[in-house]
């Protein structure tokens, strides 16, 4: 199964999330089926990434963005967790400090791109300032309105620069199952922590999203930088999909331990004459 290729948003592709199926889950009928081919991948995830820190030329990119409770946290959680925390980072975007707002709205992003070797994973990202601020009109069209090609320039001075692989996971829930999710969340005290005032004030705007969501997907996938849409109605498939994506992505890099610097059959040598020392020694 070819998950990039079936979920990318081609560039200039129209995108138009309210035709898009959410609860959208593949040729897995199950749960538990899927389960067990998350699980595989996982394991190849992770030997991957440790790989790429050792091989130390690549790095990744992973933007998370999506309506509310369709599962940014669940994919770290699912997902990332298959990743050796050594060369593996998540950073959260909250609404800008007073500091980061004196800034432009790349300032405060660019400090958490992945080093070579390294993954990043943005929870919410430089998008929320193309999407967040748009709905709530916090700045103006012509504001966000250049910030499309702006973001396009940064992401391929990653590319390019830095040899990052950058994808981009627009994660998709419908308007039934985010209000499940919420109501889930009201019961179950383990999650009632993360719920917000905004999560339901920003249902009322749900169209805007997604039609804010159509733009920026439009505007910035790119050959460099794909955008994929994610569906997440069943979290299972969620989860698959993202991982499927990585796990590709992380394979084109045809990723190698370096060659070690030393003379390997001199230091051979060297442990066999102290291995012999000792024998004779203990005799
Ligand atoms: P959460 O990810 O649930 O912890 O929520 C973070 C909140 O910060 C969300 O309501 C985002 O919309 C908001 N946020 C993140 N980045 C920005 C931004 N650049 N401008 C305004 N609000 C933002
Ligand atoms: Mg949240």
């Amino acid at each position: 199964m070819n998950y990039a290729k079936k979920l990318v948003v081609e560039p200039g592709a129209k995108v138009r999330l309210a035709r898009f199926d959410p609860a959208y889950h593949g040729k897995h009928g199950n749960e538990e089926e899927a389960g067990r081919a998350l699980e595989e991948m996982k394991n190849k995830i992770g030997a991957l990434q440790r790989k790429m820190y050792g091989d130390n030329r690549h790095s990744l990119l992973m933007v998370l963005q999506g309506l509310d409770a369709a599962g940014k946290d669940g994919v770290c959680w699912h997902v990332v967790g298959a990743m050796d925390p050594q060369g593996c980072r998540v950073h959260g975007f909250k609404v800008p400090t007073g500091e980061e707002a004196a800034h432009d709205f790349l300032w405060r992003i660019h400090p958490h791109a992945p080093a070579k070797g390294e993954v990043a994973v943005f929870n919410r990202s430089h998008y929320e300032d193309v999407l967040v601020t748009r709905v709530h009109k916090l700045v103006g069209r012509k504001v966000w309105e250049r910030r499309y090609d702006m973001i396009n320039q940064w992401e391929r001075l990653l590319h390019e620069e830095n040899g990052t692989t950058i994808l981009k996971f627009c994660l998709v829930v419908s308007r039934q199952e985010q209000l499940r999710r919420f109501a889930e969340r009201l019961d179950d005290p383990n999650r009632q922590w993360k719920i917000s005032e905004s999560d339901y004030t920003e249902r009322a705007f749900f169209d805007d999203y997604l039609e804010a969501f159509d733009e920026a997907l439009e505007r910035t996938s790119t050959a460099h930088a794909p955008w994929f849409t994610i569906p997440c109605d069943h979290k299972w498939y969620r989860n698959l999909a993202v991982a499927g994506i990585v796990l590709e992505a992380m394979e084109a890099m045809h990723l190698e331990y370096p060659k070690p610097s030393v003379d390997l059959g001199e230091i051979r040598r060297k442990y066999h004459a102290a291995e012999q020392a000792e024998k004779k020694g203990s005799v």
